[in-house]
């Protein structure tokens, strides 16, 4: 890419505020999370230099060596499948955790949190297209769930998260952004419950999210580039 980080960031956030007024809402409603995944700890100084300083990661390992190596005020949140053996290890680095997709991972984090005195923030992900090799709630199941999920009371759940089918026109995701909020409706409705966060919108196609009521939108490519197919790690060079 010719143009810097720094610009893109810029141009990333005149087009979050355009989206936003254009649907009627307020630019603040709508929090950016720099999607950091395989890149190295050099391009999230160089971002939080440019004033955005939430990052997410979807790897427990790779996120810890990076936050040792980030500036203290960078932020974390946890995009990935959380397996069960890094719970612990993983509670104390994140504010918040996109991906919770069954009951069983949400009660093995209620038992940890417990444990280690911890109460994390977390998004029920929602397998919003049904497709079997999507990790997520299926919303028909979800309902059953929640009870039981609700009931778990050191997570605080604070919304729902969706990572729709990958279709080359942004266009395509819009129908499942709006099944995604309409979920959120109808559980806050039916269980008196406050589900303040839908985490949704990708690089290519976080506009139609902020249109269908995206509060958080998780962008990679378009800030950062193209991802290499190995991922950082610690102790590898910085580029
Ligand atoms: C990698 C990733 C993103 C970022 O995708 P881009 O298309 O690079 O913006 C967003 N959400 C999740 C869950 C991811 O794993």
């Amino acid at each position: 890419m010719q143009t810097t980080l720094a610009e893109r960031l810029s141009q990333l956030w005149s087009k979050i505020e355009e989206a936003a007024k254009s649907a009627g809402r307020s630019p603040d409603s709508i929090t950016l999370l720099a999607v950091s995944k395989t890149h190295p700890p050099e391009l999230i100084r160089e971002c939080v230099h440019a004033g955005c300083t939430l990052f997410g990661e979807s790897r427990v390992q790779e996120a810890r060596a990076k936050i040792q190596e980030s500036p203290a005020r960078a932020r974390w949140h946890f995009i990935g499948h959380l397996q069960r053996n890094k719970v612990r290890q993983a509670l104390p680095l994140f504010e918040l955790f996109h991906g919770i997709d069954s009951l069983s991972i949400a009660e093995d984090i209620q038992r940890i949190a417990e444990e280690d005195g911890q109460r994390p923030a977390v998004l029920l992900e929602v397998n919003v297209a049904g497709e079997g090799s999507k990790f997520g709630f299926r919303p028909e199941n979800l309902r059953g769930e929640i009870d039981r999920i609700l009931s778990l009371d050191r997570l605080e759940i604070r919304g729902l998260m969706a990572i729709p089918p990958f279709a080359p026109k942004p266009e395509a995701s819009r129908a499942y952004f709006v099944k995604l909020r309409e979920l959120r409706e109808s559980l806050q409705n039916e269980f008196s419950i406050g589900l303040p966060e839908l985490s949704m919108g990708m690089s290519g196609d976080f506009e139609v999210a902020i249109q269908e009521g995206a509060t958080i939108v998780r962008i990679g490519t378009a800030l950062f580039g193209e991802r290499a197919s190995s991922a950082w790690r610690p102790g590898a060079p910085d580029s």
